[in-house]
């Protein structure tokens, strides 16, 4: 294993749907995604160079290979003389994060004025005019959230199609409210998960690109999903009809697995899904 990672486990960058995720994940050992298209970093298992410019971060769950470069990221951003990042984790855990970087600020003595917000499943994160969060329930061993980005868009009433431009201005000007909000889901991450996230956040299902983690790929491999709290293929291969996404990116693969098993599991997935799934994987 020349390097920090095996061949084909370090850095990954792939489109899924059209939306680009480059990072790396590997089960219990470092997960992060950069989505530059939608302004967030989920998760920050190490804080390397190119993550440093990211003011928003979306964190899962407290587990270090999702959470231990954010102090890190904290002091290099003050380093650089960057504003202070808005970074969300699940409200239960938000103390635990809390004193984690004040022991952090003392030990460096300096104060990273990090902007830490715990959250809960139903909050709203606005990332811009048309871009919101949505925080959905998790389901893990350690209190944890998932993230849901919705496109926003505000789109001519039905009754109003058709008619002059000068006559919608005229409606506007006298108050009619002559748009309606579209919400089109665009991403969901459950984070770590085991195979009840299916019923607790169902939305999943239903979005354009799902990032999912599939820790476990061997038959042998079942009970420690489920003891660990993680998803198995099979799990995958039980729902396939169910997947609704343009894109179901399988990811945070144990590394007991060498990426040319990956692959050779990955093909028992059945034709009706087969088609959309994108490994994350170099
Ligand atoms: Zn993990
Ligand atoms: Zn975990």
């Amino acid at each position: 294993m020349p390097g920090d990672y095996p061949v084909g486990r370090g850095r990954v960058s792939i489109e899924a749907a059209g939306i680009p995720i480059e990072g790396v994940s590997i089960g219990g050992h470092e997960s992060f995604y950069k989505l530059h298209a939608l302004r967030a970093l989920l998760d920050i298992g190490r804080a390397p160079e190119d993550v440093l410019g990211f003011s928003t971060v979306c964190i899962t769950h407290g587990h270090l290979d999702h959470a231990a470069g954010l102090a890190h990221f904290a002091s290099r951003r003050l380093l650089g003389a960057l504003p202070p990042p808005k970074v969300l984790v699940p409200a239960p855990a938000e103390g635990d994060f809390a004193d984690w970087l004040s022991a952090s600020e003392r030990l460096e003595q300096v104060r990273y004025g990090l902007d830490l917000a715990g959250v809960e499943p139903g909050d709203r994160v606005s990332l811009r005019n048309d871009l919101e969060l949505l925080v959905l329930p998790g389901r893990h061993r350690v209190a944890t959230v998932g993230y849901l980005f919705i496109e926003i868009r505000h789109k001519l009433k039905e009754e109003f199609a058709g008619r002059p431009g000068e006559e919608i201005a005229s409606l506007r000007s006298r108050g009619v409210e002559v748009l309606r909000r579209e919400e089109n889901p665009l991403l969901a991450y459950p984070g770590d998960c085991s195979v009840e996230i299916f019923e607790a956040a169902p939305q999943i299902l239903q979005a354009k690109v799902l990032l999912l983690e599939c820790s476990f790929l061997d038959p042998d491999d079942v009970e420690r999903a489920r003891t660990y709290q993680h998803i198995h293929l099979t799990d995958v291969i039980e729902r396939a009809g169910e997947f609704r996404n343009e894109a179901l990116v399988l990811t945070h693969f144990s590394l007991r697995y060498r990426p040319s098993e990956i692959r050779e599991a990955l093909r028992a997935i059945p034709e009706v899904l087969a088609p959309r799934v994108v490994p994350f994987l170099a």
